[in-house]
């Protein structure tokens, strides 16, 4: 007699995933808390030390709260594993369903952010609702359907990187050598996938996953490695921390809090290899669905979270006032000092800088006046009933550089705000034009959004989450990463903090030499 059948309805597993988007959105893995907080007591350089607080304070204000941590809720990935005696009551395909639950998930009276755009390639219009999912699915032994979900930020997703490297080249020579390319765009601290084998499409899937399985690096230098893939995970721990990029790039001790390997056979003339960072906002969870009822997400105990004051250099800050800003005052910033801002600053991220430009070039007056101000390039989630605005971090500069110049001659702009590192081209006219880059924590959005206290859009309202507004805010804690010299931090601050490697062997063999008594 045939064993009978685990039947899954199409309700339970539809609200499931919803369920888990919502709450993903809110709380790190209790794993990711731990890792940070070690970091954080490990870490010796001053600035990233704050940011590491700033972001194990956000995450705890996002729990308590019940608010995203971060502005960019993510693109949503699922991987289902469906058991092979189980099936999901449904006759419609499993992506429409993952579809229904995004779409209830993100369109919910506590919205999250949509970031998804229907055509990559000609009309990017936003589709509104977050949809659709990128699914993955595979059939497994067992009676159980068991769900991961993730939601993945555009920072971190956007240095995935491939190779496929000669069979005798070194994987972590490749890893290592490719991070510091990395600059800081994804939000580090985070952890690596790596995924090594099987084919182009199958080593990138493995680095994805290989990104969801607990954090347990401390677990794992306590105990030693009993691997040869331990080991390697180790060494690209070591090497990849040594390179000195820090908490956001501004030079520390932590880059990365784990590092995860994934492995298939593959053919004998190939090594494919794929890299996938995850940044500050780690996101997923996993649940079994049995057929008894829809998943239960537990809340982590928020005792979980330590109490973190914020930090020496933050309590040190220079207080700025927006509304009397001078290129004189500018010109004596110094790339690392931390600033309170508090005052008037407009908002603006790609596509306003780009119809900016556009205006610009085609010699149309602008409809609002930037001269003397700040522009922070922000594209927040909308605000819950009683927020002036939703969780608003700052986006990745990098994607504003090709307007710098061009935004700084033509209006008098004096202030940039965002995240990560600027290029040689926008460094070169922040200096030719006296002006300044600061950046806010990425990965802090709910707390940086407390800061701010009033909210109105300005112009390009059709714009949406990019339309430019009007933010009041008050003590907006950010870093001076370009001064008006040049100076950028995200050059001198990793350069500082880069020390060699010791490997384990060598700390061995100095141990044994000199025992500690
Ligand atoms: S932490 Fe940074 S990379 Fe990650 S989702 Fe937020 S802004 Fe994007």
């Amino acid at each position: 007699m045939s064993k009978p059948v685990c039947v899954i309805s199409e309700h339970d597993f539809v609200a499931s995933i919803a369920d888990a988007l919502q709450y993903v959105a809110v709380y790190h893995p209790p794993s990711f808390v731990r890792a940070l907080a070690e970091s954080y007591m490990a870490e010796d350089s001053p600035a990233a030390r704050d940011a590491i607080a700033q972001i194990l304070i956000n995450s705890k204000m996002a729990a308590y709260g019940r608010r995203p941590i971060c502005q960019d809720t993510g693109t949503v990935n699922v991987f289902v594993k469906i058991g092979m005696g189980a099936r999901i009551d449904s006759t419609r395909p499993l992506s429409e369903l993952v579809n229904d639950a995004v779409r209830r998930a993100y369109t919910n009276p506590d919205p999250l952010r949509a970031s998804i755009i229907r055509d990559p390639l000609f009309d990017r219009t936003n589709t509104r609702d977050n949809t659709p999912a990128v699914v993955h699915f595979d059939m497994i032994a067992g009676d159980c359907v068991t769900v991961t979900v993730a939601a993945k930020g555009g920072g971190s997703e956007n240095k995935a990187k491939f190779a496929n490297l000669d069979p005798a080249a070194s994987v972590a020579d490749w890893v290592v050598q490719t991070v510091e390319t990395l600059g800081a765009g994804w939000c580090p601290p985070g952890l690596l996938g790596i995924g090594v084998g099987g084919s182009a499409e199958k080593a990138m899937c493995m680095a994805k996953e290989a990104l969801l399985e607990p954090i347990d690096m401390s677990e794992l230098l306590r105990r030693g490695p009993s691997s040869k893939l331990e080991e390697m995970r180790i060494e690209i721990y070591d090497r990849v921390n040594a390179l000195g990029v820090g908490a956001q790039g501004l030079g520390g001790l932590t880059t990365v809090v784990d590092v995860k390997i994934r492995s298939f056979p593959c053919h004998a003339a190939s090594k494919p290899v794929g890299l996938i960072p995850q940044c500050a906002a780690d996101r997923h969870v996993t649940f079994t669905l049995d057929g008894s009822g829809p998943a239960q997400l537990t809340p982590p105990d928020l005792s979980l979270w330590p109490d973190i004051p914020m930090g020496d250099q933050a309590k040190a800050a220079r207080r700025v006032n927006l509304d009397a800003l001078t290129r004189a005052d500018v010109a004596t910033w110094r790339a690392g000092e931390a600033l309170l801002l508090s005052g008037r600053m407009l908002t603006g991220r790609d596509a306003a800088h780009q119809r900016l430009v556009s205006m610009i070039e085609a010699g149309e007056p602008l409809p609002i006046d930037l001269r003397d101000r700040a522009i922070y390039y922000v594209g927040p989630v909308g605000a819950a009933p009683g927020e002036v605005v939703g969780p608003a971090g700052p986006t990745t500069s990098t994607r504003m550089d090709g307007f710098t110049d061009a935004v700084l001659s033509a209006t008098g702009l004096l202030v940039m705000i965002g995240k990560a590192e600027r290029g040689p081209a926008a460094i070169d006219a922040i200096r030719r034009h006296g002006a300044a880059y600061l950046i806010a924590v990425g990965g802090a959005a709910y707390l940086v959004s407390k800061a701010i206290k009033s909210a109105r859009v300005l112009a390009f309202a059709d714009l949406g989450m990019e339309a430019i507004h009007e933010f009041v805010v008050e003590d907006m804690p950010v870093t001076v990463a370009v001064d008006a010299s040049g100076e950028s931090i995200h050059h001198t601050g990793p350069s500082r903090w880069r020390r060699p490697v010791i490997t384990r062997s060598a700390r061995r063999m100095v141990e044994e030499a000199s025992p500690i008594p």
